[in-house]
């Protein structure tokens, strides 16, 4: 059963308060930390309901439910446009729909990526961000920092070669931004276990941030999510990527129609 209006107000007002209290605990303000609306497995209803609440962005896993929900423009509240970040894993032959929809992607994790997607957006319509041709698109690379086997992401271990090997050539994506990293916790059930990932994570892209250059726009920290926000805030998440606390628990026997 999705949450009605009402009942997602009340969850978004309990989410608020472990906010602040994270951002008053870290000496932050409550502006320096975006909230991401994952809005996986749930329907469109769903989504428009957030956005009466407020929201402005939503991450999704796939990017066949990401141009069901946000292919169409939407409008938020403050009277911006809906972002759509791409959070899951995308294969290679779908990083084209990727960009096409995403206003951010948060997954990516190989040089073969960065150059495809490089290509797809030369040729997408301008979308104002400054390149007088093709869409200027963020991006963030996903860091497996919680080690575990399943999950996605660059290795730890080389993680920081990676980015030091696309410094050398940042001036071959003039349509990517590369905008920060991004991290999944250990799923122990314990937020604290993820704490020194997330500060591991940290030292990586304020390094990265103080190059300049390319790296002048790696001022994001993609981490935590509705079981280890908290942590993540402390250790200087920009962006938390919250489902569950906003929108209940995911009908995994349900998943969202893709587009028919
Ligand atoms: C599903 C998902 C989330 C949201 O997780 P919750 O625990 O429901 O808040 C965040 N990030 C990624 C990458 C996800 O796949």
């Amino acid at each position: 059963m999705e949450f009605s209006l009402e009942e997602m107000r009340e969850h978004l007002a309990a989410l608020e308060a472990r906010i602040a209290e994270a951002c008053k605990i870290a000496g932050r303000s409550r502006d320096s930390v975006k909230l991401v609306w994952v809005s996986k497995f749930h329907p469109a209803e769903a989504v428009e309901n957030a956005i009466a609440l407020g929201a402005t962005d939503f991450g999704e896993n796939r990017v066949q439910e990401a141009e069901l929900k946000f292919s169409a423009p939407r409008m938020a509240k403050d009277g911006s446009r809906v972002r759509c970040h791409v959070i899951g894993p995308v294969q290679s032959n779908k990083l084209k729909k990727a960009a096409i929809v995403a206003d951010c992607i948060h997954s990516i994790a190989s040089i073969e990526a960065v150059e495809k997607l490089e290509r797809v957006c030369a040729a997408l319509p301008g979308n104002g961000a400054g390149a007088s041709q093709g869409k200027i698109l963020d991006i963030l690379f996903q860091v497996n920092a919680g080690e575990e086997e399943t999950k996605s992401g660059l290795d730890v271990h080389e993680a920081e070669a990676f980015l030091a090997d696309l410094e050398t050539r940042a001036g071959n994506y003039p349509h990517l931004r590369f905008r920060g990293l991004m991290t999944i916790g250990k799923n122990t059930g314990v937020a604290e276990d993820s704490r020194e990932c997330f500060a591991f994570l940290r030292g990586l892209q304020q390094k990265f941030l103080a190059k300049g250059g390319a790296f002048a726009h790696f001022d994001q920290l993609s981490m935590g999510m509705t079981g280890d926000l908290e942590v993540a805030i402390e250790e200087g998440s920009t962006m938390i990527r919250v489902g569950t606390a906003l929108f209940g628990e995911r009908d995994y026997s349900k998943p969202v129609n893709d587009p028919v």
